[in-house]
């Protein structure tokens, strides 16, 4: 089916059409999305799109947008990153900007959701849409469709159970749903769920070879074997890179923890440095200073990744600095950097292709020590192989080093097929927090809520909802008691307390403890800042180490607190080093927190003495409200009680002042 065939039947979409000729350079649809139009999702059907990476989801989800802005209707787009939505909305924009108005929205929880009312298409992260349908803004009504990236996700045990109740939540308003997947075993009961049509195929424009490397060489499934010539005493895998290098082409290499991304991006350095001219290696040299300068004074962390980038290498992972990561992204598209050694997290994060991807590790640290990772994820990791549009055809390969380990990659991951999604909504906490959330929007008694639970997927996959009942029976009894709740005539509803801590979008349990915290009104920041680390919003916590343990625990031992949380403590004590003007560098060698990570962590804490700040107006137990306010203020600068005033003076950084 011809592209231009679209605008034939739906005339509407003429300039669109013309916008993805011209942009992208599509002429004939791929037979997916040939499918999909034959489903009829342009004329408003349900569509389920379960097709691999890079097989052109992009566009389905793109008309299914458009048509909806271009009638007057609006049009979401959920994505589960941050990274993700940014990453789309630059696309959309460049595409869309003359057609339609778009908006991203992405932070900030605590908006009614208002500034938004003028946009035809919103680029939001679940998290970001549940928290603005519980400030009911009026062009909830206004909706046409809603495309969820990503729908496999729906088996995370962390962002899962949040999709699954603003799923659940769009299916009451009756919106439109296309919902793109990763291929899995049970995509029909996603689609069975949203009352969907199925598109599912293994369609892939760009060929995939899968294979494992064992003694320098690797077995395909799809293709010849490749045989390798290793230099005596090179690190294994640099033989790859090499290999993958004099074939104009580059790599992604997966490990488990960031310090192996940053050995391995190391040591495959030192054997390709020689393969580049004068000319690239002038091009490196620039961006490792772009890298080295981007924060006021760099890190061991930064220096470390300038010299890997002045051998054409990077690592990747959580603890980068946002900067960092996104100059590694862009130079490794460009194909200046000719590999980037990741953790996990690159591969459910920004569209990052590679001509090859290497699996060094298929093992992680889960809560029974060094598990396999699930097959759906090394399936997603294999995805990012073959550059659409530059290769034929990609490899992805996993690493073995014996014959036994050899054969069982082989068998499991290679001929095994991915395990069936299910719902991960049975986790308290999180619970907790929903049934707030939808207390706050709406009053109910006790059965409209639970037949509410009773048409997610939990309910369609579990079919027996007593134990998912008699948790929330139990949370209802938590929130009764906390004051966040009341009942009246068997009605439920939130009281005033209750509907900001829905509205600020904290774990009601934070919030209970905040009031408590409120009320005690402690003069010590660390057990201030020790409450703020102990909540849900926190997590997770890294591990006290043994290098650790003298300090920490001579202080530990001053307060009166449980070895439960001596993590939290841990996570006080580093914020109160930064208050004390500590370097990044000596928070890094000390706690091994990387930039990266502390960044996230300074940001959930200010949000969270926002949110405490409006709990303690609202409950009038405000006598601590100074105290919070200059905490959030010397942890947004990480200084003394008495440089706070220099630093108000602008452009002077904490280093300067
Ligand atoms: P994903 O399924 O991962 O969302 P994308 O939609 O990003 O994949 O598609 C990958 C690439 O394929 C993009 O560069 C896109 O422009 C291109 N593409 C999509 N559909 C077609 C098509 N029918 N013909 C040629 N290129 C296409």
């Amino acid at each position: 089916m011809k592209l231009g065939e679209v605008s034939t039947k739906y005339p509407v979409l003429a300039d669109v059409v013309q916008r993805i000729k011209d942009v992208d350079s599509v002429d004939e649809l791929y037979p997916p999305q040939a499918k999909a139009i034959e489903t009829g999702f342009l004329d408003g059907k349900n569509l389920v799109l379960s097709i691999p990476t890079a097989s052109g989801k992009t566009l389905v989800a793109e008309l299914a947008l458009m048509s909806e802005a271009l009638k007057g209707k609006k049009a979401i787009y959920l994505t589960p990153l941050r990274a993700l939505a940014s990453e789309k909305f630059e696309e959309m924009k460049e595409k869309y900007r003359k057609l339609a108005k778009i908006a991203i929205s992405t932070g900030e929880y605590d908006s009614s959701g208002k500034e938004l009312a003028d946009y035809d298409i919103m680029i939001l992260t679940n998290e970001k849409m549940d928290s603005l349908m519980r400030h009911k803004p009026e062009w909830l009504e206004k909706i046409g469709v809603v495309v969820i990236d990503e729908v496999h996700l729906l088996n995370d045990k962390g962002r899962g159970p949040t999709l699954e109740i603003v799923t659940t939540k769009l299916k009451k308003l009756g919106v439109q749903f296309i919902a793109l997947s990763a291929t899995i075993e049970n995509s029909d009961e996603i689609a069975k769920w949203l009352d969907a049509e199925l598109v599912e195929s293994e369609f892939r424009p760009v060929q995939l070879a899968r294979g494992v490397f064992l003694d320098n060489s690797v077995a395909f499934k799809e293709k010849d074997d490749l045989k390798l010539d290793a230099p005596p005493g090179a690190c294994p895998l640099a033989v790859l890179t090499t290999d993958i290098i004099q074939k104009k082409a580059q790599s992604l290499i997966f490990v488990n923890t960031r310090r192996s991304a940053e050995k391995e991006a190391e040591e495959n350095g030192k054997e390709i440095s020689a393969l580049f001219d004068t000319e690239a290696k002038k091009k490196l040299e620039e961006i490792a200073d772009q890298i080295e300068n981007v924060l006021d004074s760099p890190t061991k962390q930064c220096k470390r990744l300038g010299k890997c980038v002045r051998t054409g290498t990077a690592f990747h992972h959580a603890g980068l600095h946002a900067k960092q990561r996104s100059l590694v992204e862009n130079n490794f598209k460009q194909n200046v950097l000719k590999l980037i050694c990741a953790t996990p997290t690159l591969a459910a994060g920004v569209n990052l292709p590679s001509k090859r991807v290497v699996i060094r590790d298929y093992k992680r640290y889960g809560n029974f020590g060094m598990e396999p990772i699930p097959i759906l994820e090394i399936h997603q990791m294999f995805g990012r192989a073959g550059r659409p549009k530059y290769d034929t055809e990609g490899e992805a390969i996993l690493v073995s080093k014996s014959v036994e380990e050899f054969d069982q990659l082989w068998d499991h991951y290679i001929d095994g097929r991915p395990e069936p999604i299910s719902s991960k909504l049975g986790v308290e906490p999180i619970l907790r927090m929903h049934t707030l959330g939808l207390i706050a929007e709406q009053e109910r008694d006790k059965k409209q809520l639970f037949d509410f639970f009773g048409k997610t997927f939990y309910a369609l996959q579990y079919e027996d909802m007593a134990s998912l009942e008699i948790m929330i029976d139990n949370i209802l009894d938590q929130l009764f008691k906390w004051g966040f709740m009341d009942h009246e005539n068997n009605r439920l509803k939130c009281t005033k307390l209750g509907l900001r801590v829905a509205q600020l979008y904290l774990d009601p349990m934070t919030a209970f403890d905040f009031l408590q915290m409120l009320e005690r009104n402690p003069s010590d920041e660390m057990v201030i800042l020790t409450i703020l680390s102990d909540s849900a919003e926190m997590r997770p916590l890294g591990s006290v180490r043994r290098s650790e343990e003298a300090l920490i625990f001579e202080e530990f031992e001053k307060y009166d607190l449980g070895d439960e949380q001596l993590r939290a403590f841990k996570n006080a004590f580093i914020f109160f080093e930064w208050m004390q003007e500590k370097t990044d560098d000596f928070i890094f060698d000390t706690f091994g927190m990387p930039p990266g990570s502390f960044r996230t962590k300074l940001s959930v804490a200010d949000w969270l003495l926002y949110a405490c700040g409006e709990i303690s107006r609202l409950s009038g137990r405000d006598k601590m409200l100074d105290k919070l306010r200059m905490l959030r203020k010397r942890l947004k600068y990480g200084v003394k009680r008495e440089l706070l005033p220099l630093i108000r003076v602008r452009n002077i950084g904490r280093a300067r002042a």
